[in-house]
């Protein structure tokens, strides 16, 4: 099928590779454009939780998953002075908790990605990867889609797939500006490397919890023992100056923590000095339409839940696959394929993107007492005598998670 169409993909994160990844294996001649000048590092645990198991399996990502899967046994909620007051560990929700059965680093995964789409046959569609370059100017009609790269060169294409994250710059191109479909969520949340601090008292393969008034503090362990990984995340209004100014990221974390217990001070001081510095807004993308003509949204571009929800990544791994399966299946009728990708892939979106302002209120209690009685409902909550209850949660959240998949041809 090489050569029946030509399709552009912006962003080379988790949904950008995996769509790449499936559409040359269709034998789709696919380019895919990241701004970045070699794979982004870094990145937190994802989770592959509810369709995006399966969707990895279909996509034989699994082996290579398996590589690079975190040892993650459980999650411990502290106080200041590292005192656990509630443990969950894994398989206590059927592993669709805080933690979830199949953990990897963001970064990993895009690596298993990467190495499948390097291995791909010769009879698959034909790869242009071009690293340091975004799109400039994007102009389509009704035949085709005339890109102008920031590099200069100029191309066009049957197909353009924006997937290049929360503040994608082809949605702001084609859809209208982000003010129109992002929604501050009332947080700010960072994640980076930190050497592991001394005295976490957390046992091998823990993530711990802290909790303090407005902001919360988790430690999650490296496969290095060296390191761990710091997940700052605190409850502020929006401040647009701090986009792009990691100094002034840096600063409010240190303003909003100074002060706090458990291993909180060697956080920050480590803070300045990491590799892999990463903050955004907790944030949510509602569009009513996800594609314009011969242009279309994948992952947090179209969709974003935030990282509250713990789902940025297994929407962003199975939205690639139908898009390409659907693509694949109807290559002469783009339309037909959007429409389609659209309508499978919304309803499990409304579903994971609802009630996230709840879950950042509750995630962030305002007062030394909100947090006492936080860690006291969640001490209760994983307690023995509680067992049914976490049964009965259980089978509700197996009935969220349940989402009819299409097979395409393998
Ligand atoms: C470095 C990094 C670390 C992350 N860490 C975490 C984490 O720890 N926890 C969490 O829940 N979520 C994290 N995320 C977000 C998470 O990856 C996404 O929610 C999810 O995987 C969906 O991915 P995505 O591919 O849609 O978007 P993203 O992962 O944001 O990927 C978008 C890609 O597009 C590229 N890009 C952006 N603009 C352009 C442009 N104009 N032209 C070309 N390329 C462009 C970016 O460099 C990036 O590689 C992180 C994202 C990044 C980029």
């Amino acid at each position: 099928m090489s050569g029946s169409i030509r399709v552009l993909v912006c962003g080379g994160g988790i949904a950008g590779n995996a769509v790449a990844l499936q559409l040359l294996r269709a034998g789709i001649d696919t380019t895919v454009v990241e701004r970045a000048n070699a794979p982004r590092p870094g990145g937190q645990a994802v989770d592959l939780r509810g369709p995006s198991r399966e969707v990895a399996e279909r996509m034989g990502l699994m082996p290579g998953i398996a590589r690079h899967r975190l040892d993650e046994r459980g999650m411990v909620f502290v106080d200041a002075r590292g005192r656990g007051r509630a443990r969950m560990p894994a398989e206590m929700f059927g592993g669709e908790g805080f933690i979830a059965d199949i953990e990897i680093s963001r970064g990993d995964l895009n690596r298993v990605l990467l190495d499948e789409i390097a291995a791909l046959p010769a009879e698959s569609g034909v790869l242009d990867y071009r690293y340091g370059d975004w799109i400039e100017e994007l102009t389509q009609d009704d035949r085709t889609v005339r890109v102008r790269f920031a590099s200069g060169a100029s191309s066009g294409f049957d197909l353009v797939i924006g997937a290049d994250g929360l503040n994608s710059s082809t949605r702001a191109q084609v859809f209208g500006p982000r003010e129109q479909f992002v929604e501050y969520l009332g947080a700010y949340i960072g994640f980076f490397t930190i050497p592991t601090p001394p005295g976490t008292g957390l046992e091998t393969g823990w993530v711990g919890v802290y909790p303090v008034p407005g902001s919360t503090v988790a430690v999650r362990p490296d496969p290095n023992p060296a390191t761990s990984m710091a997940i700052l995340s605190t409850r502020i209004p929006a401040d647009d100056s701090l986009r792009g100014d990691t100094a002034a990221q840096q600063r409010l974390i240190r303003d909003r923590l100074a002060g706090s217990g458990w291993v909180v001070p060697s956080i920050l001081e480590a803070t300045a000095q990491a590799p892999d510095f990463y903050f955004d807004e907790v944030a949510r993308v509602r569009m009513p339409r996800w594609s314009r003509g011969r242009v279309v949204l994948l992952g947090d571009a179209a969709c974003c839940g935030s990282p509250m929800t713990g789902m940025g990544t297994a929407l962003a791994i199975t939205g690639a696959y139908l898009l390409a399966g659907e693509l694949a299946a109807s290559p002469a009728d783009h339309t037909r394929a959007f429409d389609r990708y659209e309508e499978l892939l919304r309803p499990l979106v409304t579903e994971i993107q609802k009630g996230t302002e709840q879950q950042v209120r509750l995630r962030h209690p305002e007062t030394a007492r909100g947090v006492r009685m936080t860690l006291a409902v969640l001490g209760a909550l994983t307690s023995r005598p509680l067992h049914p209850l976490r049964v009965a949660l259980t089978r509700l959240i197996g009935k969220q998670r349940e989402y009819p998949l299409p097979e395409y041809p393998r």
